[in-house]
């Protein structure tokens, strides 16, 4: 009976962050931790439970998944704004739930932070969880990277139910050991593509057998150490893969699976292996293929995720980019466009963001392709700028400015396109500023 109280005293509250215009986000779940610390038991789920975890790439991933089920008639409850640690996710649920704790639904599909995977999935029953990648991200939060996959990899050995790991991430692909007896690892991989590299040209952890200690062997390197490996010792590295996305053309947006070729509306490396987890998940939930492939094609994310937008005529491309591999990524996006274009950086160095911003050292801004000018705000625009001189780049080219509305309007002097990357707490500052912005200019 308490669980009942706990659940409409929850709801109420949301109820009334709601009628003040707040969405509240982790708050309804952490009072309701407050009230029973076994919140997460009292669910009543007889749906799949499908996560959705790794460094980059969560929130796309699971939006696009949901949207895939979504659009296949499924009802789906999901934590779509990202709120992805155990007190996000219990928020989600009471927000879903019935007075007794009932979820109905078709699927519940949940982005979960990956340090919280043990934690929230030891109560709550899991049908599949889909790893993306490890990298290294918000150091002063998370710790190293390898106590977290051995923490993932401690709660799997006694998983046996469905586990979707990317192949090419040699961080990933080691959690299928965690349970030898478990017969349900679906691997993905993405077919070598254009930019692809012979030699590892970004930051990368992972580069040794996590079995022997043998350095892996790289046909190719996709972004940093993501590839096709093998070690030559163990094996390690020749998966069978259940879902290969190949023929990848990111000029025209598009890729195959089994023969069917699907267009989308992102043109990145990065957001292709998004798909090829989406599509994954989809495939072993036997989604309708057309539906899928209409889907895709639709598929946008309106939150600073490689968001696009015309601002005083000039076309604008904003990417969040919290850890090196993200920036990398993003910068890798700029090169592969011949077009002539200008970047803003904005860092920021709040608690969110991480106070140590040492990792835009491992970012690579050796190869810049025509761009004429680089600009870097938010409160470590000048520890930025520092960073890019020594990468060779032209002094004169570099303008810092702390104030981001400032950098917005030096930003637009020129018509040229831009790209603008921000780390975590200053996406939605600089999205803010760059509308603001826009409206003055006069655009619609
Ligand atoms: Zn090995």
């Amino acid at each position: 009976m308490k669980n009942f109280f706990v659940i409409l005293f929850i709801k109420g509250v949301s109820f009334f962050l709601k009628i003040f215009g707040k969405n509240g986000g982790n708050l309804p779940g952490k009072l309701a931790f407050k009230l029973n610390p076994n919140i997460l038991k009292c669910f009543k789920i007889d749906c799949p439970v499908i996560a959705v975890t790794g460094t980059n790439g969560k929130t796309m991933t699971n939006n696009c998944i949901v949207r895939i089920l979504e659009d296949d008639n499924k009802r789906v409850i999901s934590n779509l704004e990202g709120n992805n640690m155990e007190t996000g996710i219990v928020s989600t649920l009471i927000k879903k739930c019935s007075l007794t704790g009932k979820i109905k639904a078709d699927y519940l599909v949940l982005e979960t932070d990956e340090s919280y995977v043990p934690i929230v999935y030891k109560d709550l029953k899991l049908d599949c969880l889909v790893v993306l990648n490890f990298f290294r991200d918000q150091l002063d939060r998370s710790g190293e990277v390898e106590s977290l996959i051995l923490k993932i990899n401690e709660f799997l050995k006694t998983y046996d139910k469905n586990l979707i790991l990317n192949s090419d991430d040699p961080n990933v692909s080691r959690l299928a050991m965690a349970n030898p007896e478990n017969k349900n690892i679906y691997y993905y991989s993405v077919d070598r593509y254009k930019f692809a590299t012979d030699e590892l040209r970004e930051a990368g952890e992972g580069k040794f057998c996590p079995f022997c200690n043998t350095r892996l062997k790289y046909k190719y390197y996709q972004y940093a150490h993501v590839g096709k490996f093998i070690c030559d010792k163990c094996n390690y590295g020749g998966n069978e893969i259940y879902n290969l996305l190949e023929n990848v053309d990111l000029e025209n947006r598009s890729f195959e699976i089994d023969g069917t070729t699907y267009t989308t509306k992102f043109n990145s490396i990065y957001s292709t292996y998004n798909f090829a987890a989406a599509t994954t998940v989809c495939k072993l939930y036997n989604t309708d293929l057309i539906s899928m492939k209409n889907t895709l094609e639709n598929f946008v994310l309106n939150n600073g995720r490689l968001e696009k937008m015309v601002i005083n005529n000039n076309d604008t491309i904003i990417n969040i980019a919290k850890n090196p591999t993200g920036a990398n990524v993003s910068l890798r996006l700029v090169n592969e466009d011949n077009e002539h274009k200008e970047i803003l950086f904005v860092l920021n160095d709040n608690i969110a963001d991480g106070k140590d911003v040492s990792w835009i050292w491992d970012i690579n801004f050796d190869v810049l392709n025509n761009v004429d000018r680089i600009i870097t705000s938010g409160t470590r625009a000048f520890d930025l700028a520092i960073r890019i001189k020594t990468s060779n780049y032209p002094v004169e080219k570099i303008e810092a400015y702390t104030d981001i509305y400032e950098a917005i309007e030096h930003l637009y002097e020129k018509n040229t396109k831009k790209y603008v990357i921000t780390n975590y707490t200053a996406t939605q500052d600089t999205r803010h500023k760059l509308m603001r912005f826009k409206e003055k200019c006069g655009d619609k």
